[in-house]
């Protein structure tokens, strides 16, 4: 039994304790109290773009006072569905997804809608489900057309040079992007193709057949092997249309093992994306010529943009309402601008702006 003088002191100190927590709670702004926790889903740390993504996004999340839950899937499509299924087991109130393959959440994001989850695509569409509220990306139409009109002026088509020997690489078929990238570069180039300026030697043309399953550099190479053993032992290759710098060092590292990267035997000119530190350390080596750099720091800002929007009841700021068509619905999209880099305007772009340390290319 606590003696009356002890419940007395238990009291004012519990009154005590809740003043201070009033007091401490004034303090703190109320939106890092209420606000919720904000599950990302990214697809592979096999590429440093998608670790600059995750890590920007926490970083401008918990800026605003919200939690996250960051989770990587290596590129496997069960493991991403399971940490999303968690998410929304968990009770996430938003979840801000790059998918694997953009068709397969159709149900877990069905799961979420019932429980009032807001979902935001992250760089890629998500295909096949009603439940994407938004999408925030770069103009990927723009990102091949970059990759193509770097090719069509290194080879002087516009001035009417060739014809060139070209070989097509595409992204991987389940990512709605590589589309978006492959017609945006080929907007460029059918033309040049159709006139026979531009000769595909090996008569491989369209997505069925130059995609690149989940992106793998290996198999780009293995690709490149093949293509080079079959159509060009006694032809020479000019230009590589490469959508992602983790193909162009595989289709690099073929083209180096059959003499290519000589004076005489000159490397093609080899595109690619992201503005990948190996990648551009290879275009001051001169080998990969040019990179598309798209600022993850931007797309991380206006992703967390959308969400603060969203929650609040505000509509978020959107830039194109027309082409994000996942099968069920047009995605309201937030596009950004993609940027060509090349050896003239590396340290312009990628150091100036505060990406890259010039210590970490050079
Ligand atoms: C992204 C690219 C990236 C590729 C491979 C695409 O969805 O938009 O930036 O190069 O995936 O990771």
């Amino acid at each position: 039994m606590s003696s009356p003088k002890g419940s007395s002191f238990s009291s004012k100190f519990a009154g005590l304790a809740v003043g201070l927590l009033v007091a401490t709670s004034a303090l703190v702004p109320a939106m890092a109290q209420d606000k919720p926790t904000v599950g990302i889903a990214m697809p592979t740390k096999s590429s440093a773009r998608w670790i600059d993504d995750g890590n920007n996004m926490v970083k401008y999340f918990q800026e605003k006072g919200y939690k996250t839950d960051l989770q990587y899937a290596e590129d496997d499509i069960p493991n991403q569905l399971a940490q999303i299924e968690n998410m929304v087991t968990k009770n996430d109130k938003v979840l801000v997804i790059a998918a694997i393959d953009g068709t397969t959440l159709t149900d877990v994001l069905q799961k979420a809608a019932e429980q009032g989850v807001k979902v935001i695509a992250y760089d890629r569409l998500i295909r096949n489900s009603p439940n994407v509220d938004y999408y925030a990306t770069f103009d990927n139409f723009q990102v091949g057309v970059l990759q193509a009109s770097y090719i069509e002026k290194a080879l002087g088509l516009k001035e009417g040079k060739g014809p060139f020997n070209i070989e097509l690489f595409g992204g991987s078929p389940d990512d709605n992007n590589a589309y978006f990238f492959y017609n945006g570069a080929m907007s460029v180039l059918q033309p040049y193709i159709d006139s026979g300026k531009l000769k595909v030697q090996s008569g491989q043309v369209g997505m069925d057949k130059v995609s690149t399953l989940r992106w793998d550099g290996a198999v780009a190479q293995a690709r490149m092997d093949n293509l080079l053993s079959a159509y060009y032992g006694d032809k020479k290759l000019d230009a590589v249309l490469s959508p992602y710098d983790g193909l162009s060092i595989g289709i690099i590292s073929s083209l180096k093992g059959v003499g290519y990267g000589s004076a005489s035997q000159p490397m093609p000119v080899v595109t690619g994306q992201d503005a990948e530190v190996p990648s551009v350390k290879s275009i001051l080596a001169g080998e990969q010529r040019s990179t598309v750099f798209k600022d993850t720091r931007e797309l991380a800002k206006v992703t967390v943009g959308m969400v603060d929007d969203l929650l609040a009841g505000r509509k978020p700021q959107v830039n194109d309402t027309k082409t994000y068509d996942n099968g069920k619905k047009v995605v309201p999209s937030y596009l950004l601008k993609p940027v060509s880099v090349d050896s003239s305007n590396w340290k312009q772009v990628l150091v100036d702006s505060g990406y890259y340390k010039e210590s970490q290319i050079k």
